[in-house]
């Protein structure tokens, strides 16, 4: 990333030499994030701002395209996406558009979806960024075609976790964000399908094919870029390590307090969330207390937390009251060590263990469900 924020960095859309370096640098970044997607064609990458934008863009995009068959006034989301496609949903609702949420069951799950002849755009997240759930993309995919609706996959959390390959499922529209992959925050991309009809939503100087104007984040395109090659590099010996932590940490934290609850669907998961909760006792004392330790943890989802609302993820999922208060979410990072993880463990666990000693609503002793 340095060449291009040091000095006066060339514009890709300037034909001078600098610029055609940037274009290139652009280019070859594209490339990396097709193949990280299972794309064939790079040139349908197109970069934004990161994952928020290319949610709200893929959803508007399809409901404002003048192409669009006016009949179809449908739009099918779960109940468990990212603020950034539920909040445009709701706003894309006040202003007509017939929404559905689709129910998970209380491990995350979604059911039958309920399309229709009149749905215009299904979107499904791959990966639940608070309980880690894998979406069956495949299948979901089928059922999309087969009512011709479009298929958008907010993809920001599986990216670089799981193997995707979204030309062979039948993806139409995908999210990626740079940050969720190792790369640098404020980048982000929208995978879209040769022949998908979606207005822009950034109009101006034409940039990326006249899809999303605005002068190129130069730097932070060719560090997705270095994120995607090296994440698919590394996939699958980096998730299976991954994977073998995670469940080591909750081994810890469940041999010694055994009425923890692991939440979500622990068939279909991503390899690095463990989504806990500690019933009786509050999420937040148990995230100032592992701060203290230097240990950073979350409670709901990152960007609501703080926000005093439980989880909109766990509401979805029944859970009690005190299941709900309880929650607590651990992220590792490719660079997560056994010790690490171990040190976490048993910390939270020494913390879980003062609480609950300390709780009116002591926990029951009850074996994990
Ligand atoms: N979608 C999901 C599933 C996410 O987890 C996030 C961020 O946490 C986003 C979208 C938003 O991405 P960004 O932070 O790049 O705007």
């Amino acid at each position: 990333m340095a060449p291009f924020w040091r000095g006066v960095p060339g514009n890709a859309s300037s034909l001078h030499a600098g610029g055609r370096r940037a274009k290139e640098a652009i280019d070859e970044a594209r490339t990396h994030v097709a193949a990280l997607l299972g794309v064939r064609e790079p040139s349908r990458i197109f970069f934004t701002s990161g994952g928020t934008e290319s949610d709200v863009w893929a959803l508007r995009g399809v409901f404002e395209s003048d192409l669009a068959d006016a009949e179809r006034d449908h739009l099918l989301v779960s109940a468990v996406e990212h603020p950034a496609v539920l909040e445009t949903a709701r706003r894309l609702a006040r202003r007509g558009v017939r929404l559905t949420l689709a129910p998970v069951d209380r491990l995350g799950r979604l059911g039958d979806l309920a399309v229709d002849t009149r749905t215009r755009l299904v979107s499904i997240m791959a990966a639940n960024n608070e309980t880690g759930n894998l979406h069956d993309l495949p299948s979901i995919a089928v059922t999309t075609r087969n009512h011709g609706a479009i298929f958008h996959v907010d993809a920001v959390q599986a990216c670089g976790k799981v193997p995707l390959e979204l030309d062979a499922w039948g993806v139409d529209l995908a999210s990626v964000s740079g940050h969720k992959l190792g790369g640098p925050q404020g980048v982000g991309a929208l995978y879209l399908r040769e022949g998908v009809s979606l207005a822009p939503l950034l109009t101006g100087g034409g940039q990326e094919g006249g899809q999303r104007s605005g002068t190129h984040n130069t730097a932070g395109i060719v560090g997705l870029g270095e994120a995607a090659r090296l994440a698919r590099a590394e996939l699958s010996e980096v998730s299976a390590r991954m994977a073998a932590l995670r469940d080591a940490f909750e081994e810890g934290v469940r041999s010694r307090v055994p009425w923890v609850r692991r939440l979500g669907d622990r068939e279909r998961r991503l390899p690095n969330t463990a989504s806990l909760s500690f019933p009786g006792i509050k999420g937040e004392a148990l995230l100032m207390a592992m701060d203290a330790e230097e240990i950073c943890v979350s409670t709901g989802s990152a960007c609501s937390s703080g926000s005093g609302k439980p989880s909109h993820v766990l509401v979805a999922m029944g859970l009690s009251q005190s299941q709900l208060d309880g929650a607590l979410r651990v992220s590792l990072g490719t660079g997560t060590t056994r010790d690490e993880v171990d040190v976490a463990a048993g910390v939270l666990a020494d913390i879980a263990l003062r609480l609950a000693a300390l709780s009116p609503d002591r926990p029951s002793e009850d074996a994990d469900v």
